[in-house]
């Protein structure tokens, strides 16, 4: 693992895409890959582009803002995989096609009048606390009924799906299970018609368990140290 590229990388993740796709029967074109570029600055996004990632996901708005003020995205899209402070919604509503990471429906009901003073529908994924831990945000499985009622008459979001991060396990084998449970989730809230949902894409699969959530029907996957090798945080700062 010494020293490989990052299009190396991204040559690697895909070919295991595309293998843990056609071993559940699945189309590999059906499965995007978001390259979680935290940390990484512009111009390790922007070969991670070159090198065919399907879009980029970012999860502070800071360091999202700095980077796209320098053109780092340029060829691809761009979405907002973090946690969304609702103070910082109106510089990322338009900017990402897709929100992956909407946790409350009051989040919900902030992007979706910033979206429309800006005169635009945003794409978002509703975010499920699958292991129902008091670490993470998220709803409640029990809960994605009544959310997705409640974006109902929200006519300037549009809900595409949803989005986990299962608990951290010793092995992506073992996060088959919440995977399997998002995946009975989405097919069982798809059958339901709501106004402005339109449930296409499961959002789960890091970089060590990504082939089991292919496997369990994942469409995007979001995968950071296994494009970008281990993260370097700076130091932090002295306030
Ligand atoms: C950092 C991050 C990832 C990628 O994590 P890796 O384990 O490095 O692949 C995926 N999703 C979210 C929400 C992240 O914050």
């Amino acid at each position: 693992m010494l020293s490989m590229t990052i299009a190396e990388n991204v040559a690697i993740a895909k070919k295991n895409i595309a293998a843990a796709a056609l071993r559940a029967g699945r189309d590999p074109g059906e499965i995007l890959l978001v390259a979680a570029s935290k940390t990484n600055g512009a111009d390790r996004v922007r070969e991670a582009i070159a090198a065919g990632v399907d879009a980029c996901g970012e999860n502070r708005v800071q360091e999202m803002l700095e980077k796209a003020a320098l053109g780092a995205y340029e060829g691809a899209p761009l979405h907002f995989i973090g946690h969304l402070q609702r103070n910082k919604v109106k510089h990322v509503v338009g900017l990402v096609s897709l929100i992956h990471s909407v946790d409350t429906l009051e989040l919900l009901r902030q992007i979706d009048r910033a979206a429309a003073q800006k005169g635009l529908v945003q794409d978002v994924l509703l975010e499920i606390n699958i292991g129902a831990e008091a670490s993470k945000s998220g709803f409640a499985p029990e809960d994605l009924p009544a959310a997705l009622a409640a974006a109902a008459p929200l006519s300037n979001i549009r809900v595409r799906g949803l989005m986990a991060v299962p608990p951290i396990c010793a092995s992506g084998e073992e996060n088959r299970r919440y995977f399997e449970r998002i995946q009975q989730l989405f097919v069982d809230n798809c059958e339901k018609k709501y106004d402005n949902v339109r449930m296409d894409f499961m959002s789960m699969g890091m970089s060590g368990d990504y082939e089991t959530a292919v496997e369990c029907g994942a469409h995007m996957v979001r995968l950071g140290t296994a494009i970008f090798g281990e993260r370097h945080y700076p130091e932090k700062q002295a306030t």
